[in-house]
């Protein structure tokens, strides 16, 4: 798990297809933002799939009992950083919560349905790559992860 050049929209891509047929099912409708030009970031793209897994994975369970589920999802470079952004239209997390969804074992699912440990994971793996996950709730009631890592400048 060697640092590599990994291109954020193709890492994006792995992670949907793995998810296309739930969500689906699930009637969820998927936007994507992002621009036409490479979005690069130093990562090991098993690890960040493996986050965007975890984070889309919440998504569609936090979704359950929407009526029109909906995900959005964005990659936004700025400067020496890009933003990737996974937004849901759930019932967003409590207030009380938002401080501890990051420890390990902290869930507010059923046995068997959540170990706790998705979010931590992730953030510890988006750590140990220079950036940071932050959590917080959209404009429109629903939860919004923001990943934020360094630009790479591509593979050459
Ligand atoms: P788990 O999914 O096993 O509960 P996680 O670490 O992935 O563990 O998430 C921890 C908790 O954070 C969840 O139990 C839930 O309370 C909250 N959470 C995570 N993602 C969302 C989301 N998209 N909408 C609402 N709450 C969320
Ligand atoms: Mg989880």
């Amino acid at each position: 798990d060697r640092p590599t050049s990994v291109s954020v929209p193709a890492c994006f891509g792995y992670a949907l297809r793995l998810f296309q047929s739930r969500l689906r099912d699930a009637g969820v409708v998927v936007e994507r933002d992002w621009p036409g030009e490479e979005a690069w970031v130093r990562a090991d793209l098993v690890r960040l799939e493996q986050v965007l897994v975890n984070l889309i994975g919440n998504a569609l369970q936090a979704m359950a009992r929407t009526e029109t589920p909906r995900l959005w999802l964005s990659i936004e470079p700025h400067g020496e950083e890009v933003s990737i952004r996974v937004i849901d239209n759930g019932p967003g997390i409590a207030e009380a919560h938002l401080g501890r969804i990051f420890e390990p074992f902290f869930t507010t699912k059923s046995p068997g349905s959540g170990l706790g440990l998705g979010l931590s994971i992730s953030a510890r793996i988006i750590d140990d790559l220079g950036g940071r996950l932050a959590a917080d709730n959209a404009p429109g009631g629903g939860a919004r992860f923001t990943i934020t890592l360094p630009r790479d400048p591509g593979p050459e």
